[in-house]
């Protein structure tokens, strides 16, 4: 009754392991090497008692025998634990080769998963899954190969070698440790749904707390910390009954196992006795048959905490496999032809666009043409589509009807990477990796040269503050200490985007305002970066538009208005009049 994602959780580690074979065939032949060596201790314990108990024995005549069987139960003990040792050292090998591996290809693939899957969902939350499934392939590979196989054969051996001593002592012995696997799964299983239901419980405790603290202001303007505190213990008090419920299972289990041991040992032991009683078995049996049992003591023992690792492994291990089995939506076409750039010119054909749960949608039958060159801005209310429409130049998401074209060619028909190496986005907030500046600013463009990183830095007026840092431009952006402000961050994305040098430019408006200095800086290298380039901005203050060329207002993801500044106030029932004098005026003090 194997379940499916027990195949597949096994099939995809064993998959991805295989480049490293030699390293687990070693494993595997040293576990039937150690296990093999156990087994001789029984055989050799039998021969010395055996030895000393005959009735006319004479110690002197039988001293050199029992010092070869010395010998060998010594060389036993010897090659078991080299050859457990080895098969940890090669696991160990294997495990990590495996998990590196796993590492890789999932941040590969998620990296190149589409824009939606990434809005759709918490970074920290994606990373928590990834790390999570990772380790645990170094517990279900532990289980495979160091615990649960090894702990299976000794069982299987154990019964085969005292079934083959006397089937009296195996039958008895196999039928109760299959009693004794089935209720340990059982009550194993039954543990779990209550180790989910606290681990889920525990990150509710927690979503609570941190949600809480994010909130300090609110909690303490609406003197809420009594509230907070009601809801945090709430939330402890029901983790800690599951937390209970849980590991009272745990003893129920302890003592379910322990009781079967002790009343398997006393079985076979007076099963042995009275084998012994009957003349059918030696002092020697007797030993060998108990030394066989303590060989399968531990390996019981085990068995539960080996299948739960087993199943939490799973549990984990099938997020990652879900995670890899998500298809990007939009796929990247590296077989097509690069977008060849001639002037930069736009073209929206009849393009509509709904997301996937979207109620309407977001573009709405848009035709636009904006020129080579041409410094166009986007203004609208919030919802009326500006950002999809961006979405939709970058692909990142792609039109269910409709084509959008740049210099003529259909974007969906050119490679990916050429149409987004042609398009600078200039964010709201500047994002910067956790790298130096330098890294920061060459991220535009990989492959530049030195004097070209600083030549950017210069045209974005971020030269002289860079020079001034405690490491110049090795400094690390966002490191505790250099502390740089909005206005240098800004700067530095902007000379990301001098260096990339692309022939269009969009520009999302940050909302916020920009000391003046900063703001002043600013403005002066974009009006150096728009020159020359197809510019669209987003203006979420439309005090920044009037010196557009055009500006188009969006309305329900069409075009309700477009000219400029001057021509769209001078209109009757202007949407762009209403929405300047909204942004002008104070309304509330009317
Ligand atoms: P704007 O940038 O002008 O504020 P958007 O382009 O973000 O507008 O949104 C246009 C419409 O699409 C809105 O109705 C919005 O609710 C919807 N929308 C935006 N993003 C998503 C999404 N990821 N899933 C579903 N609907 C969305």
């Amino acid at each position: 009754m194997i379940k499916n994602q027990t195949l597949k959780t096994v099939g995809f580690v064993l998959k991805e392991a295989r480049p490293y074979w030699r390293y687990l065939a070693v494993v595997l032949v040293s576990m039937l090497i150690y296990i093999a060596a156990d087994f001789v201790h029984p055989f050799i314990y039998r021969s010395i008692i055996n030895t000393v108990s005959q009735p006319s024995v004479k110690p002197d005549e039988v001293f050199s025998r029992l010092i070869w069987l010395i010998v060998f139960l010594a060389i036993a003990l010897t090659v078991h634990r080299l050859f457990r040792d080895a098969a940890g050292f090669c696991l160990l090998r294997a495990e990590v080769k495996t998990m590196a591996r796993v590492a890789n290809k999932i941040f590969k693939h998620v990296t190149n998963l589409s824009y939606d899957f990434h809005t759709s969902r918490f970074a920290g939350s994606t990373a928590r899954k990834i790390n999570r499934g990772v380790a645990r392939i170094e517990d279900l590979m532990d289980v495979i190969f160091y615990d649960l196989t090894p702990t299976v054969v000794s069982m299987v051996v154990s019964v085969s070698v005292l079934a083959g001593t006397s089937l009296i002592i195996g039958a008895p012995l196999a039928i109760s440790l299959l009693i004794f696997v089935l209720v340990t799964i059982l009550l194993v299983k039954k543990r779990m749904t209550f180790d989910y239901q606290a681990n889920s419980r525990e990150a509710k405790a927690s979503g609570i707390m941190v949600d809480s603290l994010i909130n300090n202001l609110t909690v303490k303007t609406f003197t809420g910390e009594q509230k907070e505190n009601s809801i945090y213990r709430h939330a402890n008090r029901r983790w800690a009954k599951s937390a209970i419920r849980s590991w009272d299972w745990d003893v129920w289990t302890s003592i379910f196992q322990g009781s079967f041991v002790v009343l398997l040992e006393i079985a076979m032991l007076m099963i042995s006795l009275g084998l012994w009683r009957k003349g059918q078995f030696t002092v020697g049996d007797v030993v060998f048959v108990e030394s066989n049992l303590g060989l399968l003591m531990f390996p019981l023992w085990t068995l539960g905490r080996f299948y739960r690792n087993f199943r939490r492994a799973e549990v984990d291990l099938f997020d990652v496999l879900e995670l890899l089995n998500t298809k990007s939506s939009i796929q990247p076409n590296h077989n097509l032809p690069d977008l060849n750039m001639a002037s930069g010119e736009i073209s929206f054909r009849d393009v509509s666009f709904v997301y996937r749960n979207g109620r309407r949608n977001a573009i709405n039958n848009l035709s636009l043409n904006i020129k080579a060159g041409e410094k166009v801005a986007l203004v609208g209310r919030s919802g009326a589509g500006k950002s999809t429409f961006i979405k939709l130049l970058f692909r990142f998401v792609e039109s269910q009807t409709g084509m959008v074209e740049i210099d003529h060619q259909d974007i969906g028909r050119v490679n990916i990477a050429s149409l987004r190496q042609s398009i600078s986005l200039v964010p709201q907030e500047p994002l910067l990796f956790h790298r130096s500046v330098y890294d920061n600013i060459l991220y535009g463009r990989q492959e530049a040269k030195k004097e070209e990183v600083i030549r950017a830095a210069k045209l974005a007026y971020a030269h002289e503050f860079i020079k001034n840092l405690p490491q110049g431009y090795n400094s690390l952006v966002g490191e505790r200490g250099i502390k740089l402000s909005g206005g240098e961050r800004q700067r530095i994305a902007l000379a990301r985007v001098f260096l990339e040098n692309a022939p269009i430019l969009v520009l999302d408006e940050a909302t916020s305002s920009l000391d003046s200095a900063s703001e002043n800086l600013i403005q002066a290298a974009l009006a150096e970066l728009i020159k020359n380039r197809t510019t669209i901005v987003i203006a979420h203050r439309l005090s920044t538009v009037q010196k557009m060329d055009r500006i188009i207002v969006l309305e329900n993801g069409q075009i309700a208005e477009s000219g400029s500044h001057e021509e769209l106030m001078i209109k009757e029932d202007s949407l762009y009049k209403f929405l300047w004098e909204s942004q002008t005026k104070k309304f509330f003090l009317k």
